[in-house]
């Protein structure tokens, strides 16, 4: 399968190295604004293929993206001092409505995956600029914060993450839900699991759980500037279920006709992925608190992308 990465900073990057050590797709076609970035990393990555996949990797314009499958779009432009967060958002709508008149131009059938934060917020903004059904235009959203979430109740039973089946909903960002009452280990309720093990979830380690959950990326910001490896190996995992036509499941984000009475939203739910994108969803049974935590999340997303003028 061949790919277009549009943005060849840290997370475009670091999507472009993932898919070729992962072996993701066969032929990737780095596009940025900066063109010697763009040939720079590509060459960079290029030489980890021997040690990877067979992937070939080389910078191109939007012409070469004929006949990608699958877009990632990680441009963008970063806050100015004293920018409020609607002119960095408009600055960044201005960017996606030049970068996705060339996508589809070249690449009119593709599958756009969006990486460039506010991720629900951009994806939405996609959807308004090209018309594009949802299920063409998928966000990165919360795939991060569920491998998170899983890697921590897994550490908490000492049970494979994979074994773990537990969902973060609504934004990728402050109102995201930590689904603890669907969380599940195999077929069994985690909590039931816990108190079997003799490691009950108390408030305690709930706390210590969502606050690493949700505190991760101002962690990793703190420490050294940015998050993106993260980031780009979720975005090449999200490559591999559309091109293979998994069929599997994972917690993207996509216009959402209605949610907890809120319609017309862009955020994540667990949704099956294969060749023409999101294929459906699986929305799984939530508490009241949970609900009513969805619901204000969803609320957020929706003011905001109302506030964006595009
Ligand atoms: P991140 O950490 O999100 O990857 P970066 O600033 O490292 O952020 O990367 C964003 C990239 O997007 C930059 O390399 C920039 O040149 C690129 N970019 C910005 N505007 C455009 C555009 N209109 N077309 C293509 N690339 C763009």
């Amino acid at each position: 399968m061949k790919i277009g990465i549009v943005g060849a900073g840290q997370v475009g990057a670091s999507a472009a190295y993932a898919v070729a050590l992962l072996g993701s797709a066969r032929e990737i076609v780095l596009i940025d604004l900066d063109p010697a970035l763009a040939a720079a990393q590509a060459e960079d990555i290029s030489h980890a293929t021997p040690f990877g996949s067979a992937t070939d990797i080389r910078a191109g314009e939007y012409a070469d993206l004929t006949g990608a499958e699958v877009i990632i779009i990680a441009a963008g432009v970063s806050q100015k001092p004293r920018e409020t967060r609607l002119d960095l958002l408009a600055r960044n709508a201005e960017v996606f409505r030049i970068v996705t008149g060339e996508v589809l131009n070249h690449a009119p059938d593709a599958i756009l995956l969006i990486a460039s934060n506010p991720v629900d917020i951009m994806t939405g903004i996609t959807v308004r600029l090209t018309g594009l059904p949802a299920h063409r235009v998928i966000g990165s959203g919360t795939i991060l914060d569920t491998a998170r979430f899983r890697v921590l109740l897994g550490q908490h039973l000492d049970v494979d993450p994979r074994s773990v089946h537990a969902y973060v909903l609504g934004e990728h960002g402050d109102s995201e839900v930590l689904s603890w009452s669907s969380a599940a280990v195999g077929a069994s309720i985690f909590g039931d699991v816990a108190l079997a093990r003799g490691k009950p979830v108390t408030e305690d380690v709930r706390a210590r759980i969502d606050v690493g959950v949700r505190r991760a990326a101002y962690r990793i910001i703190e420490g050294k500037g940015a998050t993106y490896y993260g980031i780009g190996a979720g975005l090449a995992r999200l490559v591999a279920a559309i091109g293979g036509d998994e069929r599997s499941v994972h917690s993207v984000s996509i216009m959402t006709p209605e949610i907890e009475g809120v319609r017309d939203v862009p955020l994540s739910l667990p949704r099956i992925l294969g060749k023409g994108g999101v294929l459906g969803d699986v929305m799984p049974e939530i508490s009241a608190e949970e609900r009513l935590a969805l619901k204000a999340s969803a609320q957020m997303l929706k003011d905001t992308l109302d506030a964006v003028h595009v």
